[in-house]
């Protein structure tokens, strides 16, 4: 995809389809290892040498539940080509199949202190995990993709789960390189001011040639409709000296539709707004009447293949769950039947209409943010792959249709008359750390016996 203007501050992103069929963090792992040296660049860390002496005004890598990134901006051409240069060969031809050891640093490996000391796993990702898995805000938003969509690649998490990931074996990290990471399963965006045929010439000769066209089965599937909404609790670790009580997560969620149903996506970002966040929003409200939590906000997820809209009371009981989804269905129920607040709705519309128009994305630059938005639409979907960057049009549909009882449907259609969806309680355990910690030793000790085997055999 290339979108040519006058915006100096250049883009460059490649993007690949991993959907991970487990937990294991394999996509997450690969992104770090690739890169750790490559064909032309076989420095141990091009990555830290990259922005120490780079100009850019972004580089990093990216791990999504069903893509990974590799976008680079610049504002100066001969720093933009290098930087672009270095990308390309560490997806492409990365030093992972010649240095295990990069799997090994990045992923999981065994850690002796000393002699006497436990063994314990180490890795890049494995500890970055372990701090993801310990934030409850993160293990939330984790369980509610995990119980809308089971049994798709959404069930999975890509980033890897300190339980599974040191199940990954060095095979299948790099199979999981060997199958996705070709150019016809890439997604390659140039934003900016630049000579695209030249950037183009550069890209199929030093690259795509190389490769034949392959039928790359990456497709992700929909997850097929719930017969009625599921209840689930899980839970979540807190530390001895935090309370269990009022700090229950209770969340209703939604399922609504495709992430390239671009209008339909807008109409939810703008109800979030007029229920949930604006001036006395109604839900909200009525959450914080019936004393059920102490911080209420909803959210509107795009950023996958199916969307959904979630409810959230932060700081509340699991005793209040019943009491919790009546307040929500009662009041959304009086707002389908008694008309939206068209005032909120028109504020919101005109909230997200200024923030489209402005393009202000503070220090990310504006064509990073158009190449990772237009991903949402195109990874699943070549037929609109610019509608993401092509709003304008879905205001000014809302804005009519929000007289003729377009949003009130919506409530009806999606957060009441749904059956997919999900009561999630994530309940605090104080105990769980301990738990877990526990079962890792047990873990440990038949593992230090493979260890010692493997050592011996010269491993
Ligand atoms: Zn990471």
């Amino acid at each position: 995809m290339l979108i040519e203007n006058d915006d100096e501050n250049k883009v460059f992103n490649i993007a690949f389809r991993t959907p991970p069929k487990d937990s294991t963090g394999v996509a997450h792992i690969l992104e770090h290892s690739v890169l750790c040296g490559s064909r032309e660049f076989p420095l141990k860390d091009p990555f830290v040498e990259l922005v120490k002496g780079s100009l850019n005004t972004f580089l990093n890598a990216m791990t999504y539940p069903d893509k990974t990134c590799y976008p680079v901006a610049s504002c100066n051409d001969r720093d933009f080509q290098n930087l672009m240069h270095v990308y390309l060969d560490a997806v492409f031809y990365p030093n992972i199949y010649k240095k295990e050891e990069i799997f090994r640093q990045e992923g999981w490996n065994y850690h002796l202190e000393n002699k006497e000391g436990p063994l314990k796993y180490n890795g890049v990702v494995y500890n970055e995990m372990k701090g993801a898995f310990s934030s409850p805000d993160d293990v939330l938003e984790r369980e509610i993709m995990n119980s809308l969509f089971p049994d798709t690649t959404y069930g999975c998490e890509s980033g890897g789960d300190p339980v599974n990931i040191p199940d990954l074996t060095y095979e299948k990290f790099l199979d999981f390189h060997r199958r996705y990471y070709h150019p016809s399963n890439s997604f390659i965006y140039l934003y900016g001011n630049m000579d695209m045929e030249e950037k183009l010439v550069f890209i199929d000769e030093h690259y795509l040639s190389a490769f034949e066209a392959l039928a790359i089965d990456s497709q992700i599937e929909d997850q097929g409709a719930f017969d009625q909404v599921h209840d689930i609790r899980k839970n979540y670790p807190v530390a001895e000296n935090e309370g269990e009580e009022d700090n229950t997560y209770l969340s209703y969620n939604m399922v609504v539709g495709q992430a390239k149903d671009i209008n339909l996506s807008l109409a939810f970002e703008v109800l979030d707004y007029a229920l949930l966040s604006a001036p006395g929003a109604p839900l909200k409200q009525a959450l914080l009447d019936a004393k059920i939590g102490k911080d209420i906000y909803g959210s509107f997820e795009d950023g996958i293949k199916q969307t959904y809209f979630s409810i959230v009371a932060k700081g509340a009981n699991l005793s209040q769950k019943e009491e919790f989804v009546k307040v929500i269905r009662d009041t959304l129920t009086k707002i389908a039947e008694e008309g939206i607040d068209k005032k909120a709705v028109k504020a919101g519309i005109n909230y997200y209409e200024f923030r489209f128009r402005e393009a202000d994305f503070s220090s990310y630059p504006k064509g990073l943010m158009y190449g990772l938005d237009i991903l949402s639409s195109w990874l699943y979907d070549d037929e609109k792959p610019f509608c993401e960057v092509q709003l304008l049009e879905g205001f000014e549909f809302l804005k009519k249709a929000a007289e003729e009882g377009y949003f009130e449907e919506l409530i009806r259609k999606y957060l009441l008359d749904n059956a997919h969806g999900s009561i999630l309680s994530l309940v605090p355990e104080r105990a769980l750390r301990q738990k877990e910690i526990r079962s890792l030793k047990r873990g440990w000790r038949i593992i230090a016996a493979v260890f010692l085997m493997k050592s011996l055999s010269g491993w």
